[in-house]
């Protein structure tokens, strides 16, 4: 299976090193040809807004969406949550999203950059220790689908945010997993995700 890693802005060199620490070589994808040579994607964290100028001016924005729309089990972290929505709720002019899971992020959510926080999480399909969540200026999940299922939320004055989700072959988190050296979230991509 070829894993590409959407290379136009942002943090992929590390989800390159978290697929390469689960024996995975991932692609960076940069160009039309090489989405045309994946099989299954991942969406760095980022600035969301820069990743879908950048794709829609290299003309890879409707061929990402298309693949997704299609059943490419993709990976969005953080600015690749914001990526893979059906809608934002804030979003800057003209900004899109590729689409692929039925729910509505809210950019920025936990606060601006100097609220940036790391919290132990509780995966629904993940066991063992808590996985370390590293939230930096990142959305949560406002509201959501039947299909879309919750693996992970935050508390904040008594209400649950999700802030991990997936619905069928697309998978998303409001934190950074790939920043942790813990590769769980990565392997569950791999392993069950991509593999439905
Ligand atoms: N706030 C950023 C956005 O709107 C996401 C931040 C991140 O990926 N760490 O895209």
């Amino acid at each position: 299976m070829n894993v590409g890693v959407l290379a136009l802005q942002g943090d992929f060199r590390e989800h390159i090193s978290a697929l390469g620490d689960c024996g995975v070589t991932g692609k960076l994808v940069k160009t039309a040809a090489d989405i045309a040579a994946i099989d299954a994607l991942i969406i760095p964290g980022g600035e969301s807004t820069t990743i879908s100028k950048l794709a829609k001016a290299f003309g890879l924005f409707d061929l990402i969406s298309k693949r997704i729309s299609e059943g490419m089990p993709t990976y969005g972290s953080c600015a690749g949550m914001i990526l893979v929505a059906k809608t934002i709720l804030d979003p800057a002019s003209d900004q899109d999203t590729f689409g692929g899971i039925d729910m509505e992020v809210r950019r920025n959510a936990f606060g601006r950059q100097t609220e940036s926080f790391e919290v132990d999480l509780d995966f629904k399909t993940i066991s063992g220790a808590p996985i370390r969540g590293v939230f930096i200026r990142a959305p949560w999940v406002e509201s959501h689908g039947s299909q879309v299922e919750i693996l992970s939320s935050v508390e904040i004055s008594g209400v649950q945010h999700p802030v991990a989700v997936r619905q069928g072959s697309v998978l998303a988190t409001a934190f950074h997993p790939e920043l942790t050296g813990d590769n769980r979230v990565h392997r569950y991509f791999l392993e069950d995700v991509c593999k439905k």
